[in-house]
Protein backbone atom coordinates (compact mmCIF):
# COMPACT_ATOMS: atom_id res chain seq x y z
CA UNK A 1 0.00 0.00 0.00
CA UNK A 2 1.34 3.22 -1.04
CA UNK A 3 -1.47 5.50 0.41
CA UNK A 4 -2.35 6.56 -3.07
CA UNK A 5 -5.53 6.61 -4.23
CA UNK A 6 -4.26 5.16 -8.27
CA UNK A 7 -7.77 3.91 -9.32
CA UNK A 8 -9.93 6.94 -8.03
CA UNK A 9 -10.66 8.71 -11.29
CA UNK A 10 -9.81 12.71 -11.34
CA UNK A 11 -11.72 15.46 -10.44
CA UNK A 12 -13.96 15.92 -12.87
CA UNK A 13 -15.00 19.55 -14.21
CA UNK A 14 -17.30 22.38 -12.20
CA UNK A 15 -20.05 21.73 -14.77
CA UNK A 16 -20.08 17.85 -14.40
CA UNK A 17 -19.92 18.11 -10.17
CA UNK A 18 -22.70 21.16 -10.62
CA UNK A 19 -25.37 18.63 -12.70
CA UNK A 20 -24.63 15.67 -10.17
CA UNK A 21 -25.02 18.29 -7.05
CA UNK A 22 -28.30 19.25 -9.03
CA UNK A 23 -29.44 15.36 -9.93
CA UNK A 24 -28.16 14.56 -5.58
CA UNK A 25 -30.73 16.87 -4.51
CA UNK A 26 -33.80 15.39 -5.93
CA UNK A 27 -32.95 12.16 -4.25
CA UNK A 28 -34.61 11.19 -1.32
CA UNK A 29 -33.14 8.10 1.30
CA UNK A 30 -36.01 6.16 2.54
CA UNK A 31 -36.14 2.92 4.23
CA UNK A 32 -38.74 -0.22 4.47
CA UNK A 33 -38.12 -4.01 5.09
CA UNK A 34 -37.26 -6.48 2.04
CA UNK A 35 -40.27 -8.42 0.50
CA UNK A 36 -38.62 -11.38 0.64
CA UNK A 37 -36.18 -12.16 3.78
CA UNK A 38 -37.57 -8.96 5.71
CA UNK A 39 -34.18 -7.42 6.43
CA UNK A 40 -34.36 -3.28 6.85
CA UNK A 41 -32.83 -2.06 3.61
CA UNK A 42 -32.57 1.16 2.23
CA UNK A 43 -33.15 3.13 -0.63
CA UNK A 44 -33.89 5.72 -3.35
CA UNK A 45 -36.65 7.52 -3.92
CA UNK A 46 -38.75 4.29 -2.91
CA UNK A 47 -36.74 1.94 -5.17
CA UNK A 48 -34.97 -0.85 -3.26
CA UNK A 49 -32.76 -3.72 -3.88
CA UNK A 50 -32.04 -6.16 -0.86
CA UNK A 51 -28.11 -6.83 -0.57
CA UNK A 52 -28.81 -10.03 1.99
CA UNK A 53 -30.98 -12.25 -0.93
CA UNK A 54 -31.41 -10.19 -4.20
CA UNK A 55 -34.92 -8.75 -4.08
CA UNK A 56 -35.43 -5.94 -5.92
CA UNK A 57 -38.73 -3.88 -6.02
CA UNK A 58 -40.89 -3.15 -9.24
CA UNK A 59 -39.78 -0.08 -10.60
CA UNK A 60 -42.96 1.26 -10.40
CA UNK A 61 -43.37 1.64 -6.93
CA UNK A 62 -40.90 4.31 -6.74
CA UNK A 63 -41.45 7.78 -5.48
CA UNK A 64 -40.42 9.79 -8.59
CA UNK A 65 -40.71 9.61 -12.41
CA UNK A 66 -37.56 7.90 -14.17
CA UNK A 67 -36.23 9.43 -16.66
CA UNK A 68 -37.48 8.48 -20.13
CA UNK A 69 -35.05 6.40 -22.65
CA UNK A 70 -33.06 8.86 -24.51
CA UNK A 71 -30.69 7.04 -26.65
CA UNK A 72 -28.43 9.47 -27.19
CA UNK A 73 -28.27 11.67 -24.24
CA UNK A 74 -25.72 14.34 -23.36
CA UNK A 75 -23.04 12.26 -21.51
CA UNK A 76 -19.92 11.89 -23.52
CA UNK A 77 -19.30 8.02 -22.52
CA UNK A 78 -16.86 7.84 -25.02
CA UNK A 79 -14.49 10.24 -22.42
CA UNK A 80 -15.27 8.13 -19.44
CA UNK A 81 -12.36 5.80 -18.23
CA UNK A 82 -13.31 2.15 -18.91
CA UNK A 83 -15.60 0.28 -16.17
CA UNK A 84 -17.07 3.65 -15.68
CA UNK A 85 -19.88 3.67 -18.01
CA UNK A 86 -23.53 4.00 -16.79
CA UNK A 87 -25.45 1.01 -16.61
CA UNK A 88 -28.56 1.34 -19.09
ZN1 LIG B 1 -33.88 -9.57 1.26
Amino acid sequence: MTGTREHTPPATDARTAASAAAFLEGQEITTTGCGRCGTEISGVNGRYACGNCGWVNHWSEGHTELPAYDPVGDVPVGDLPAGEHPRA
